[in-house]
Parts: structure tokens; C-alpha cells; sequence
């Protein structure tokens, strides 16, 4: 239904409402007063006509009661009049003769008198307190409802013709109305179309082109916010792209597919920052995979290295194990779980009876822990292999112990020991010749002169036995200069054991003085009372005091001395151990060589004098001992010390 239709029908609704309303009260007012006023002109006349019988009654003068009677019927609405007499007779009468025929019943009000046209009404004839009949009578009602049926006529044409005048103005108003609401609705919908630049043509001044400016300003407003939406939009989507080529780039950083150019990296804006984020991103993962590889070469390097080591973590468990460990430690490997400790894996070797036979596995892990903590040491691996172990404690990772197989190395040690050894005896060889030929010497003279005597049979039999035993003597001294030479000939065995330091300085010095004096060269030998232990190996110990010497010899005849002179002095249980001092008064050793004196294969001697091996060996036989030992120079020449622990012989050999 549209407005202007509903528009109508509420005027015309209300209208008619009013109409109905004024008609009501009109009808009611008016038919009120016009039938209350005749009812009452009815009992009025009624009470007038009975006076005026009133004597003709009384008299019984029916004549002038019909003349009376006749005269009152001339009232124009009298429809009918009768007189009765007090018992109910009929006096006089006169009107309509079709009412007359009617039983009269007195009409209470007017409504109930329209039924038949007319209000039937009595009155009694009373003269001084006495009733001498009844007036029965009627007067017509239809002027009255004419009256009032013409008055609802009138109301009615009013009525209709106000509602056209409503039913007209209210179109009228309904057109002008809807124009501008038919403004409106083109305008919402030209709107709800996208059309957000539409304007609706704003006339007048009322309620509906208020709300059309508000509808034209809404429109506006709604362009505006979506162009700036569009805009939003277009930058949006420009961002999503550029994100989408830095998304791009990120995936190829974290795949590690190459080192992308990240665009945008100079925009002033979220783009910008991200970008400039991705170049951090992609330099810290730059930097985080070539670590990667770098670690990766290492453990692969580490893998590949000939020395075995193991990694144990701070919590003690095994991280790393490289090729070398694994392969040599197969067995022992095969009964531990990943992740096994250090001490599991001594147990299960020790069970396995990988490190030799060992009686007391706990005291034998306990001298392998404080080994480690002095530093390195050697184990026996079974079969016959010699492993020199480090262990290391490194911050942040844990321990690194690493095991290196020195038994070929010490093999080649042996024989250079044992080859230097040869070639000292070889250097030693005049002397000892010389030490022999003079035993030799008396037992040729002894002996021939025994023969000489038998031969002219003048042998003496205490002469003979005195020559014997000095023959005995003799063999026996030969035998004695023999012996030493065999005890150090004989290969090294890789002992430790207590060594007497008096016993081997006396040794040495019988050995070597025999050649030293054939050369002009005094030993001077200076040892204390006391005896003094350390632990080793009694002929490597012997062969560095041998070398020590031989080298001071040879200074002493490079430097041309006349009066050589070799001391080999001892002080026992000092601040440093025991220590041994060699001194001579040879050339001495140039201050620019002193640094490189230990050094393997050194030597300032002829090509084929010197190896350059002594004093490396001798380092490394006082290293084994626990000491060490230095070289400085002296006014007169050089001087070498050794320093070496005490061997503590009660517990040494106890054990
Ligand atoms: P080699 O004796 O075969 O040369 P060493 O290792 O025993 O090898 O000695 C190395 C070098 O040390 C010698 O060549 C020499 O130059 C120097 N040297 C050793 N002892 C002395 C010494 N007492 N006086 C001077 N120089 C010495």
C-alpha cells in the first residue's frame, strides 16, 4: 500500500471517526430534546384537557364532553382522545379509529412511543382528591422523528462532503508528501547501487528536504569513506605483493636455496622494515649455515684423523666418537650403550682384558684417574699396542680425551736409543781397547813369562801360582770392562723402576773415564754420602749421562783445550729433587742455538759426526722420569743440570 494511499485512508479514518462522533452527539442531543419536549407537551396537554372536563365528568354532561373532546382533536397532532369514566367506561371519544381500536397502553418514553408513531399517555380527572375518570390520549411522534431524520440527512451530506474535502486534501498532501519520498527512495537506491556521487534535488524547506540534505551529506560522506577505502584497498593489495616477494625470498633463505637480493629494503615504511628484517635474517643465516659446513668439515676432519678421540659432554655421557676410536675400540664399543661414560668404558676394557692383565681393576682405574689429572700417560692396549692418552677439559663442551698410537714411535725410539748407544760405544771403542790391551797386556807378559820358566825348567810353583792369580785378576778386570759394555749394549725394555743415581753416576763415570783419559781430559766426580732413588730406566738414564758427556768431550776437542776438564756433580734432595750438574770447560754453546739444543736432528757437528739426536732422546728419557733438564753456559764452557723427583723407594718397591 503506498504512502500517499495510506496517507489518505488515515485522514479519512480519522474524519470519519470525528464525523461519526459529531453526528452521534448531534442525533443524540437533538432527538433528546425534541422527544423529551413532546412527551412532556403529551402529559401537559393530557392534565389540561382532564381540567377542562373536569365538570362536564362530574356533571355527566356527555354533550359538552363531546364538544369539549371534538374542539381539543382540532390540535393538529392529537391522534386520539378518550374520556373514561372511573369504572372504565368509555365517556367520550374522538381521533384515528385504528389507534381507538387499540388497547391502550401507556407508552413509559418516547422510544417505546415510535413504535407505533404516537406517545399513548392518562391522566386522571381528580376534583378536590376525587377521581371522576381518566383521560386516555395520544399525540403523533411523526413530526418529531422527521425532524430527526432530516437532521441525520444534513449530518450525513456534511459528513460525506467532508470526507471527499479530506479524501481531496489528503491526495494533494500524499503528492507532495511522496515527491519528496520518491526523491528519497531514487536517491537510497541510486546509493545502495554504488552510486555514491548521486544528489537528490533538495526542494523546500520541511522535514523531507532536511532529511534529503542529510541523505545528499550522507552520500557524500559515504564517497569519501570509500575512496579513501579504495585507496586503503589499492595500498593494501600493493603491500600484499611486496610481502608476498619478501615471503618469497624468506622461503629461499630457509631452504637454503641461495642468497637472494631482498627488494624494498630502502622504503620508509612496514615493507621497509620487514625487508630490512629478511637482510638481517638472511646474513644470520648466511652466517649460521657456513657455520654449519664449517662444522660439519670438522667433525668430518676429526673423524678422519688418525688419533683417536672421544668427546665426553658436561654430563659426562659420550657426544663424539671419531672413526679412529670407533674402529679401534670395536669391542669394547659393542658392549656399551650410546651415550656411555668415560668410566663404563675403562670398566668394560678392563673386563674385556683390553689393557693387559690386571688384577685389581679398581686400583687400576684409580691410577689412570690420577694419571689423567697429572696429564698424559700411556696405556698397554692388548695385544702389544702403547697408547699415549690426554685428557682435556674444555669450557662449555666437557672433556676431550684423545689417544694416540705411540707404539711404532717408541719402537723407532728404542732403536735410536739403542743405535746412539752403538755409536757411542763405537766413539768409546779406542778407549776401551786401550782399557783392555792393558789387563791384556799383564796376561801376555804373566803368561809368557810362565813359559819362559817352564821352558828352562826353572818354573817356581809359588812364582807360577802368583802369576795365575795375577792372570785371574787380569781376565777378571777384562771381564768386569766386558760386562759393562754388554749391560750397555742391551736394548731398553720400556722399565720404571727405582734407579740408584750413585750407582749409575759411578758407572758412567768408570766407562767413560778410561777413553776420556786416553784424550787428556779429566772427569772430576763429586757425588754425596747419601744414596738418592729416582724412577725410570737405569741404562736410558745412563746413556743421557753418557751423551751429556761425550758431548762436553767433544766441545772440550773442538774447542782445542789442553786441559780438558768434565765435572759431573750431584745434590741430593733439593728444592727441585735431586739434582745432577755436568759441566765443562769446552767452547760452550752460542747464545743463538741454546733455544734449539732439544730440538730433534740439531747439531752444529761435521756431516757425519753429529745426528743431532742425543740431546732430544736425553730430554725426552728425563721427561719419562718426571724431571727435565736445561742447558746454560758457564764462564769456562757449558753446563747442563737434570732435575729429577724422588722415587720414593719404600713405596717403589714395596709396590
Ligand atoms: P750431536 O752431538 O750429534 O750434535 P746432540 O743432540 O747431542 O747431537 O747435541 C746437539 C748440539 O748441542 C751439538 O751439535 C752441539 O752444538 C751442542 N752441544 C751439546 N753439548 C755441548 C757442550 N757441552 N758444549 C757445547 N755445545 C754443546
Amino acid at each position: 500500500m503506498s504512502f500517499r494511499l495510506k496517507t489518505i485512508l488515515g485522514i479519512a479514518l480519522i474524519e470519519l471517526t470525528v464525523m461519526a462522533i459529531l453526528i452521534g452527539i448531534n442525533q443524540f442531543a437533538l432527538g433528546g430534546s425534541a422527544s423529551t419536549q413532546l412527551y412532556e407537551r403529551a402529559e401537559a396537554t393530557a392534565r389540561v384537557f382532564a381540567n377542562a372536563v373536569s365538570d362536564a365528568v362530574i356533571a355527566t354532561d356527555l354533550a359538552t364532553l363531546d364538544a369539549t373532546v371534538a374542539t381539543a382533536m382540532e390540535t393538529e397532532d392529537i391522534t386520539y382522545l378518550r374520556v373514561r369514566s372511573p369504572s372504565g367506561f368509555v365517556l367520550s371519544e374522538a381521533g384515528d379509529a385504528d389507534a381507538l381500536a387499540m388497547p391502550f397502553v401507556r407508552d413509559p418514553d418516547f422510544e417505546t412511543a415510535t413504535n407505533d408513531h404516537h406517545i399513548d399517555i392518562d391522566t386522571q380527572i381528580v376534583v378536590q382528591g376525587t377521581s371522576y375518570g381518566t383521560i386516555e390520549m395520544a399525540i403523533s411522534t411523526l413530526k418529531v422523528e422527521n425532524e430527526i431524520a432530516h437532521a441525520l440527512r444534513l449530518n450525513l451530506l456534511v459528513a460525506v462532503l467532508g470526507m471527499s474535502l479530506v479524501a481531496i486534501f489528503g491526495y494533494g498532501l500524499g503528492t507532495v508528501l511522496t515527491r519528496q519520498l520518491h526523491l528519497l527512495q531514487k536517491g537510497a537506491r541510486a546509493i545502495s547501487d554504488g552510486d555514491l556521487d548521486h544528489h537528490i534535488d533538495v526542494r523546500g524547506r520541511d522535514e523531507l528536504a532536511e532529511t534529503a540534505v542529510c541523505f545528499n551529506d550522507m552520500a557524500q560522506t559515504l564517497s569519501r569513506g570509500q575512496k579513501i577505502l579504495k585507496d586503503q584497498r589499492n595500498r593494501l593489495l600493493e603491500k600484499k605483493a611486496r610481502v608476498s616477494d619478501i615471503v618469497t625470498c624468506m622461503t629461499e633463505i630457509s631452504e637454503n636455496s641461495g642468497t637472494p637480493e631482498v627488494p624494498d629494503t630502502d622504503r620508509d615504511d612496514e615493507i621497509g622494515d620487514m625487508a630490512r628484517a629478511t637482510v638481517v635474517f638472511r646474513d644470520a643465516m648466511q652466517k649460521v649455515e657456513q657455520a654449519r659446513l664449517e662444522q660439519q668439515r670438522l667433525i668430518s676432519a676429526f673423524d678422519q684423523v688418525a688419533e683417536q678421540v672421544v668427546i665426553f659432554g658436561l654430563d659426562g655421557k659420550a657426544l663424539f666418537l671419531n672413526g679412529a676410536f670407533r674402529e679401534f675400540n670395536q669391542p669394547i664399543l659393542q658392549n656399551l650403550t650410546c651415550g656411555f661414560t668415560h668410566e663404563e668404558f675403562l670398566r668394560e676394557g678392563c673386563d674385556q682384558g683390553q689393557f693387559g692383565v690386571i688384577e685389581d681393576k679398581e686400583a687400576w682405574l684409580e691410577a689412570y684417574a690420577e694419571a689423567a689429572r697429572d696429564g698424559a700417560q700411556e696405556i698397554h692396549h692388548a695385544p702389544d699396542r702403547i697408547l699415549l692418552t690426554v685428557e682435556t677439559d674444555v669450557d662449555g663442551i666437557g672433556k676431550v680425551v684423545s689417544a694416540k698410537d705411540v707404539t711404532d714411535l717408541r719402537q723407532s725410539e728404542r732403536q735410536l736409543v739403542q743405535a746412539s748407544k752403538m755409536a757411542t760405544l763405537g766413539e768409546m771403542a779406542t778407549g776401551i781397547a786401550h782399557e783392555l790391551n792393558q789387563p791384556l797386556g799383564v796376561i801376555r807378559m804373566a803368561a809368557s813369562n810362565c813359559v819362559k820358566r817352564i821352558d828352562r825348567d826353572k818354573a817356581d810353583f809359588g812364582q807360577l801360582k802368583a802369576k795365575f792369580e795375577r792372570i785371574g785378576e787380569q781376565t777378571e778386570r777384562a771381564a768386569r770392562i766386558i760386562d759393562q759394555m754388554r749391560v750397555f749394549g742391551r736394548k731398553a725394555e720400556g722399565s720404571n723402576d727405582p734407579i740408584d743415581l750413585t750407582a749409575s753416576l759411578t758407572n758412567v763415570a768408570q766407562l767413560a773415564r778410561t777413553q776420556l783419559h786416553t784424550l787428556d781430559i779429566t772427569l772430576k766426580i763429586d757425588l754425596p754420602d747419601e744414596q738418592a732413588f729416582a724412577m725410570g730406566e737405569k741404562i736410558l738414564f745412563e746413556q743421557v749421562l753418557l751423551n751429556l758427556i761425550s758431548n762436553a768431550r767433544d766441545a772440550i776437542e773442538e774447542a782445542g783445550i789442553e786441559q780438558g776438564i768434565i765435572s759431573l756433580k750431584a745434590d741430593y734432595n733439593q728444592k727441585d729433587g735431586h739434582v745432577i750438574t755436568l759441566s765443562d770447560n769446552g767452547s760452550g754453546i752460542p747464545e743463538h742455538v741454546l733455544d734449539k739444543l732439544f730440538e730433534p736432528f740439531f747439531t752444529t757437528k761435521e756431516p757425519g759426526k753429529g745426528t743431532g739426536l742425543g740431546l732430544s732422546i736425553s730430554f725426552g728419557t728425563i721427561q719419562d722420569m718426571g724431571g727435565c733438564i736445561s742447558a746454560t753456559n758457564t764462564e769456562t764452557g757449558a753446563q747442563f743440570q737434570i732435575f729429577l723427583p724422588d722415587a720414593e723407594v719404600e713405596t717403589a718397591l714395596a709396590s
